[in-house]
């Protein structure tokens, strides 16, 4: 027989310890609130898989690692529980409207039950990955999925682009703004990408399509990294190498909403459509980070969306007193509605 699942009792929980996670997690601390923080590893979330990180302010150089370490001591400080290694299986919202947020502890396999008033979910995104022989190994070390993040450290560079939808024609553009040439690699001979992109890649002096081309091997050396790229030839198997020092592997990007086990809106592509509060339409549920509908996915941008959706939470939770427990009205109450954010008016 299944042994019996411990429950805990939070005001908030938050799913997942990247940057939003944590963010959120600092901000309910300082709350004062009750509030645990839910990864299935250990924190840090995309921070983990980037080597080096030039676009957060006030860190002009700094170590994915090292930065997620100190996002996490910085939350653990304010007093929110981390509860690492559990795998989040589903939050479910209960007849009262409450949540239960069910984990299994990768180490001990039990499972533990989570009940709260308010959850917000930070799972973020993964990335489609190409699953060949040195992708992860190279990872962050000439691999990567965010031209935004490490386009830069290519500048000057021969670097290779994989895929032929909108991501992956819009950043080899983007791409050649530091690169001196950029291949794009497309495993058949038309491009998925909307006609306008395809213009604008095709007008580019610095970009090159290779046809009929998919990746069988990234070939590097460490601690370098990516030295070049083996290729196969759809139609008629015939192998080559091409030669470049990174490669932007754009197939693409899926939010990890599959935990979240009750309706809520989403975006065409499965994104997490929030308010301004980063409330879902689910009354208590707030999403921030790469799950959500949102322009842009950057550590900045996790870090603002957790900010909002904690204080939100904690005005949330305060309304539900003062609506006696209804959360259909106390997602109503002006002090959430409005999301005054903490600023006197
Ligand atoms: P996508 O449209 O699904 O395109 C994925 C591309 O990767 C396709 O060209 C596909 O090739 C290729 N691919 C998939 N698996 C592969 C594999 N194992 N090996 C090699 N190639 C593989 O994905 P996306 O480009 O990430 O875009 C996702 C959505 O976001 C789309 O709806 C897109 O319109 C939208 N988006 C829009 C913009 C914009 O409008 N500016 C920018 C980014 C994304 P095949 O073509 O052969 O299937």
């Amino acid at each position: 027989m299944a042994a019996t699942p411990e429950t805990h009792d939070y005001e908030v929980v938050i799913v997942g310890a990247g940057p939003a996670g944590m963010t959120a997690a600092m901000y309910a601390g300082r709350s004062m609130l009750k509030s645990v923080i839910i990864e299935s590893g250990e924190p840090g979330g995309e921070l983990l898989k980037t080597e080096v990180i030039e676009d957060y302010p006030g860190f002009e150089h700094v170590l994915g690692r090292d930065l997620a370490e100190k996002f996490a001591s910085h939350a653990k400080k304010f007093g929110c529980e981390f509860h690492e290694f559990r795998d989040v299986l589903h939050v479910r919202r209960m007849a009262d409207g409450s949540f239960e947020t069910t984990a299994t502890d990768k180490i001990t396999d039990a499972t533990h039950v989570y009940r709260s008033p308010a959850v917000i979910v930070t799972a973020g995104g993964t990335p489609v990955y190409l699953n060949v022989p040195g992708e992860s190994e190279y990872a962050g070390k000439g691999v990567s999925y965010c031209a935004i993040c490490d386009g830069a450290f290519f500048r000057g560079q021969t670097i290779a682009v994989v895929g032929g939808g909108d991501a992956a024609v819009e950043e080899a553009d983007f791409l050649t703004r530091y690169a001196d040439k950029v291949y794009l690699v497309h495993r058949r001979g038309e491009l998925r990408a909307s006609k306008i992109l395809q213009q604008r890649l095709f007008e580019n002096p610095k970009i090159e399509v290779v046809w009929h081309k998919a990746v069988d091997e990234i070939v590097g050396e460490l601690p370098d990294g990516v030295k070049a790229l083996r290729l196969r030839d759809t139609q008629t198997g015939a192998q080559s190498t091409l030669d470049v020092t990174g490669v932007f592997i754009f197939i693409g990007f899926k939010p990890n909403t599959g935990v979240i086990d009750m309706h809520y809106d989403h975006d065409p592509m499965g994104y997490v459509c929030t308010d301004v509060n980063m409330m879902t339409t689910v009354p208590g549920l707030f999403a921030a980070g790469d799950l959500r509908s949102q322009l842009v996915r950057q550590v900045t941008t996790a870090v603002g969306d957790a900010t909002t959706a904690a204080i939100a939470a904690e005005k949330y939770l305060k309304a539900l007193e003062d609506t006696h427990g209804d959360p259909e009205a106390a997602a109503q109450e002006p002090q959430v509605v409005i999301g005054t954010g903490g600023y006197a008016v």
